[in-house]
């Protein structure tokens, strides 16, 4: 299995521990041989994320609030004073006040919808840009979405309408820039405890809902993320852009109660 990142480099954004999501896919980036760069949210996370991208064999951290447009170029600019191209961008980054991913949807004020969407959806628009000007020889970029972008998930509430967003966002960036060789990807992960989690409204009864009543019967871990996140950045999946690509033991088919899930 060695050697399918061999000779790509790119870049990780929304490492925050090492229970994130980003951090599944770096792990197995870095085994297939692929050079990783990091970007961090302030200074209080770079703490964590150092140690873990030496780990990984990378010194090459450096900030990025994707809220703020200056930050953004900023991060880019120090990207390509090391690295003239990179090969692929993982986004992993979403947030909202958490005081809003419980009670109802239609409580979401709008200085709180703006600012959801703006993190979780559009600075994919805003990465993607950046990152293409640095993909001469075409490449991959994958974001994290959720199944509550599709269906109504109790709590989810604003954070879905912005996973809505982000995945249609993935197929106009995949048409937009799909004539220079970049593919734009999402990966549909099904609930893991992360610090984003914690966030949500009955996270634990979120699981273990999951757990019993997808065709797997168990809840992904970030390493079945990580498999599913080589397949979009390497060669693997070549022929493949705009889609939304669900990693969550199967619950997306599943239309009602197992028959032998137990009472939560
Ligand atoms: P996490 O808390 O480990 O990661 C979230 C990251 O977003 C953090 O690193 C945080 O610093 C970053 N972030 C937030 N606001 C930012 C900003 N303004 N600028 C830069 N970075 C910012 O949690 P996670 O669960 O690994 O989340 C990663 C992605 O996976 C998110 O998009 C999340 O919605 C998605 N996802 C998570 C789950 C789950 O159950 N954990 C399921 C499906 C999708």
């Amino acid at each position: 299995m060695g050697g399918l990142m061999q000779g790509k480099r790119g870049l990780i954004m929304g490492l925050a521990n090492d229970k994130s999501l980003a951090w599944g896919i770096a792990k197995q980036l870095r085994e297939h041989g692929a050079e990783l760069a990091f970007s961090y949210q302030g200074e209080a996370l770079k703490k964590r994320v150092g140690p873990l991208a030496e780990q990984l064999g990378s010194d090459f951290i450096f900030e990025c609030d994707v809220s703020d447009m200056e930050a953004l170029d900023k991060a880019f600019d120090t990207l390509k004073e090391r690295w003239d191209t990179i090969d692929f961008v993982v986004h992993a980054i979403g947030f909202s006040d958490k005081s809003e991913l419980r009670g109802k949807y239609v409580d979401t004020s709008l200085d709180n919808f703006l600012m959801t969407m703006n993190i979780s959806a559009y600075s994919l628009v805003a990465v993607a840009k950046r990152a293409s000007e640095m993909m001469p020889n075409g490449g991959s970029i994958v974001t994290l979405t959720y199944y509550g972008a599709e269906k109504v998930i109790p709590h989810y509430n604003v954070m879905g309408v912005a996973k809505a967003a982000l995945e249609t966002s993935v197929q106009y960036l995949a048409n937009d820039l799909g004539p220079q060789n970049i593919r734009v990807n999402a990966i549909s992960a099904g609930p893991i405890k992360t610090l984003a989690a914690s966030g949500i409204g009955d996270f634990r009864y979120i699981l273990k809902w999951n757990e019993y009543n997808s065709p797997l019967r168990r809840n992904v871990t970030i390493e079945d993320v990580g498999g599913s996140g080589v397949y979009f950045l390497s060669d693997l999946s070549s022929g493949v852009t705009g889609e939304t690509h669900h990693v969550d033991a199967g619950y997306h088919v599943v239309g009602m109660k197992q028959e032998d899930a137990p009472d939560i």
